[in-house]
């Protein structure tokens, strides 16, 4: 075991949340230690290099109309960015009751709107105060489907929309109360789902790993250590004790923690963070999604004014957006997987 003789003022993992914290701390002039598991910065942004120089994402890429911290660091380091999808005029395609159709189909519209009506009533600070939270809470966003006046297309098309699009589970999955409460954190079903004036309204040319590695430029005498997964931290009053899976050994007055809820579960804590807290943690999934990127030579869709945007019925994909970089040589339609093939 390697004792490492620096004491930190305090220690945090990295990806977005860690790379923010420690720049939040810069002016504090406080000895900062960053520990990443990975052997790169930047967590669930991602980027693939295709041989001809086209940028995939794999993980994180779109940034909010509302995402206002995220597109002041976009601002601060002057990334370019455009917004999607790069050509709007197309007609976004519906596969619904076995066909393919161009609007979002009336039915399933009525069903939307009775879900966004009640986001409306949740308080975002105190979601758990609405007087229906506990019975939302303890039925699942399928059970409320079940119960809904509408036909079996609307609820799997709604149902694959808001929990597989929006929140990368399956219907099954998520209480009503969840739903309710993430669609509501996104100013409502509209938002949550659209690229213009939505949560998918900008995209950084080069991705949003940029944005992570322009951080790390601007966080000059912190330390970062990659390959050093946290596994043990020991604490009291004074300070924290971090141990890594390489067996070194690091010391801060203060540590915060910016990883995913159900991989803090992970780690052993001295002494126990009790049994709610843990059970938190554990009980906090993060989603079952894959993002599958199909490279194209030219864009097909555009021939035949279509958006390249797809919701789909059947089947493992849920949906599928062009994700076109304008200044990259392919075309490329990106599709999500979520939960079930058929719901
Ligand atoms: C496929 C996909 C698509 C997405 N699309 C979007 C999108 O379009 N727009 C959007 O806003 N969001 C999107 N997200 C979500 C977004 O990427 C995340 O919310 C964001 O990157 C989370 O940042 P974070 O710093 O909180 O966590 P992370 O990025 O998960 O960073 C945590 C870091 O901690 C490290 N770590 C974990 N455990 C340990 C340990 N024990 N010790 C040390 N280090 C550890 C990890 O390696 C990681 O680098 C997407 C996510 C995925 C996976």
């Amino acid at each position: 075991m390697k004792n490492n003789q620096t004491k930190y003022d305090v220690i945090i993992g990295a990806g977005f949340s860690g790379l923010a914290a420690a720049l939040r701390l810069k002016p504090y002039k406080l000895k900062v230690l960053i520990l990443e598991a990975d052997d790169d910065i930047g967590g669930r942004s991602w980027n693939k290099v295709l041989d001809d120089g086209t940028i995939v994402e794999l993980g994180g890429q779109w940034v909010g109309w509302q995402h206002q911290r995220m597109l002041s660091f976009i601002n601060k380091y002057k990334l370019q960015k455009y917004t999607t999808p790069p050509f709007p005029e197309g007609k976004t395609l519906f596969q619904y009751n076995g066909k393919i159709i161009d609007e979002f189909p009336e039915e399933a519209m009525l069903l939307v709107n009775n879900f966004d009506n009640l986001t409306k009533e949740i308080d975002l600070e105190k979601p758990w105060m609405h007087p229906n939270a506990k019975l939302w809470d303890n039925i699942t966003f399928e059970h409320w489907l079940e119960m809904q006046d509408a036909t079996v297309d609307a609820k799997k098309m709604v149902g694959r929309i808001i929990a597989g699009g929006l929140l990368s589970r399956d219907t099954s999955h998520i209480s009503m109360l969840q739903a309710l409460f993430y669609v509501a954190s996104n100013a409502g079903f509209d938002v949550a789902t659209s690229s213009e004036k939505g949560a998918q309204h900008y995209r950084v040319i080069g991705g949003s790993y940029k944005i992570a590695r322009k951080m790390v430029g601007d966080l000059k005498g912190t330390d970062i250590i990659l390959n050093e997964p946290v596994t043990v931290i020991n604490y009291d009053q004074e300070c924290a004790t971090v141990l890594s899976m390489n067996n070194n050994v690091y010391q801060g007055k203060y540590l915060i923690i910016a990883i995913p809820p159900v991989l803090a579960s992970k780690i052993h804590y001295h002494p126990s963070l009790g049994s709610q807290y843990y059970g938190l943690l554990q009980n906090f999934p993060g989603g079952d999604a894959l993002k599958v990127h199909f490279v194209y030579e030219r864009l097909f869709w555009i021939e035949d004014n279509n958006s390249g945007n797809v919701y789909l019925q059947e089947g493992w994909l849920t949906e599928v957006t062009d994700n076109t970089t304008p200044s990259d040589p392919h075309a490329i339609l990106t599709g999500f997987i979520y939960g079930k093939p058929e719901m």
